[in-house]
């Protein structure tokens, strides 16, 4: 049975449970106390009818039950001589059949009904033998003790109870919980869009309850983690801008040294420090760069875009770090194929993948830069046969510095932002960034970007 998870549907079900309980308690208390009432009363009006027939037929004649036969007093009561005869009186078949005792009334049931019988003996009137029986009876069907108005009434009011408790109980928990749908409509559209900007609606003329305090509580975090995040990249951002100039120094600084350097130790010093002035630099423009789409700054200069003259160009700058393991980058891509977008940002999307392909290729290896089109996209595809990423990372790749094997690496000058840096770009164009992977088999990257975008 599927198990109901909505609190609303809960706390509806249980009061109308609850309700349904206490109408059955009361009814069954009414119903058990109103149906002794009326046996009672049903008991003293036979005994009533039949002493008024004995009283009449005390000492007549035999032939005074005829005269008596017509009188009112005679509904449901009927005389019988000592073997059980009917003699007058009104008959009724399954009353005349039950055994005769003298007492008090009693419950007698005869094919399922239940009637109040009172028996009484009398002696033999004049020209009689043996005397003979009154018996006065009534049906007790509880339909009839109660009355049938009584029954229609429980039928029809119950269920209309029962059914405005539901939907009265559930109107309420649907208002009272509508601060929690907003919440979590909130949450998923801040998680979808990346925005920190969106607050939970709340309604100036809401009731100042416990969920009302909890959507301004969580409102008043957003502002607090809205306000830590801004401060945290204009960080990144005015420290990269700080650091540029004096990389750029040191750069120029370190090429002059390998110029002028002399001697063998002297050369390699100063290509350490031109590779190494080399990595921050590259560092920090992809932090300027993701700083500026960070803070909407980063403009992008739109133009139609040759997806397979890109591609080659990319394949071009990385050919050394192929070369040097021996992978083959081959480009297969069908001649104007063409995407409108920003140049320069999309060639530094395919030359990360493209890297990547071969830093975590294996020797010999190979990666293939495929693209098609469909429907109003291309979808641009880096496919490498290198090392694989565990599913349990796939979701986390896009993460900035994440990496995975931090000192393998270290010789390409990785920095964990490449992924996140090609995940910003073109979700910028409008597009989507996506990888299939298998462990020592190789990934699939694969770009999705609109052919034409809406901000064009
Ligand atoms: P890095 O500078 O470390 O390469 P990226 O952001 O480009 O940073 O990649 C993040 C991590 O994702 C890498 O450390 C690596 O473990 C994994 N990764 C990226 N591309 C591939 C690939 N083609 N094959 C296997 N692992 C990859």
């Amino acid at each position: 049975m599927k198990k109901i998870t909505s609190i609303k549907a809960r706390i509806t079900i249980w009061y109308t449970t609850l309700m349904f309980i206490l109408i059955a308690f009361v009814l069954i208390l009414v119903g058990t106390v109103s149906y002794k009432q009326a046996i009672d009363n049903v008991e003293k009006d036979v005994v009533l009818r039949v002493s008024i027939i004995s009283e009449k037929t005390g000492k007549g004649p035999m032939g005074m039950f005829h005269t008596v036969n017509s009188n009112r007093d005679f509904k449901n009561v009927s005389i019988y001589d000592t073997d059980g005869e009917y003699i007058a009186g009104q008959y009724m078949y399954d009353v005349a059949n039950i055994e005769f005792k003298e007492g008090k009334p009693r419950r007698e049931t005869v094919d399922g009904k239940e009637y109040v019988v009172y028996d009484i003996k009398k002696v033999a009137p004049p020209g009689m033998h043996g005397g003979f029986w009154i018996r006065g009876f009534e049906s007790v069907n509880s339909t009839v003790i109660l009355g049938r108005s009584a029954y229609t009434s429980i039928l029809i009011i119950v269920p209309i109870v029962l059914l405005l408790t539901a939907l009265g109980g559930f109107y309420i928990t649907r208002k009272a919980f509508m601060p929690i749908n907003n919440i979590v409509h909130t949450a998923n559209s801040i998680c979808e869009q990346n925005d920190l900007k969106q607050r939970i609606d709340i309604s100036p003329d809401a009731k100042k309850d416990e969920l009302n305090n909890l959507s301004v509580t969580l409102n008043n975090m957003l502002d607090k983690i809205e306000n830590l995040v801004l401060q945290e990249k204009q960080f990144t951002s005015d420290a990269s801008h700080e650091l540029r100039t004096p990389i750029s120094v040191i750069l120029a600084q370190g090429e002059y040294l390998l110029d002028i350097a002399d001697t063998v130790k002297e050369k390699e010093l100063a290509q350490t420090i031109v590779d190494k002035a080399n990595q921050i630099s590259k560092l920090v423009s992809h932090l300027l760069l993701m700083a500026r789409i960070d803070g909407n700054r980063q403009k992008l200069k739109y133009e139609n875009v040759d997806v397979c003259l890109i591609a080659d160009i990319a394949t071009e700058n990385v050919k050394g770090m192929a070369d040097a393991k021996n992978i083959d980058v081959s480009v297969d891509i069908t001649e104007n194929t063409f995407v409108y977008a920003d140049e320069i940002l999309l060639m530094s999307v395919l030359e990360n993948l493209i890297c990547n392909g071969i830093k975590y290729g294996v020797e010999g290896g190979n990666v293939a830069v495929t693209a098609n089109t469909e429907g109003g996209f291309v979808n641009i595809t880096v496919k490498d046969d290198g090392v694989g990423i565990p599913k349990e990372h796939i979701d986390k790749i896009w993460g900035r510095f994440y990496r995975l094997d931090n000192v393998r690496n270290d010789e390409y000058g990785s920095n964990g932002l490449g992924l996140s840096m090609v995940k910003s770009i073109v979700e910028l164009h409008g597009g989507k960034v996506s990888v299939e992977s298998v462990i020592n088999k190789g990934s699939v990257f694969t770009v999705r970007l609109p052919l034409f975008n809406k901000n064009n």
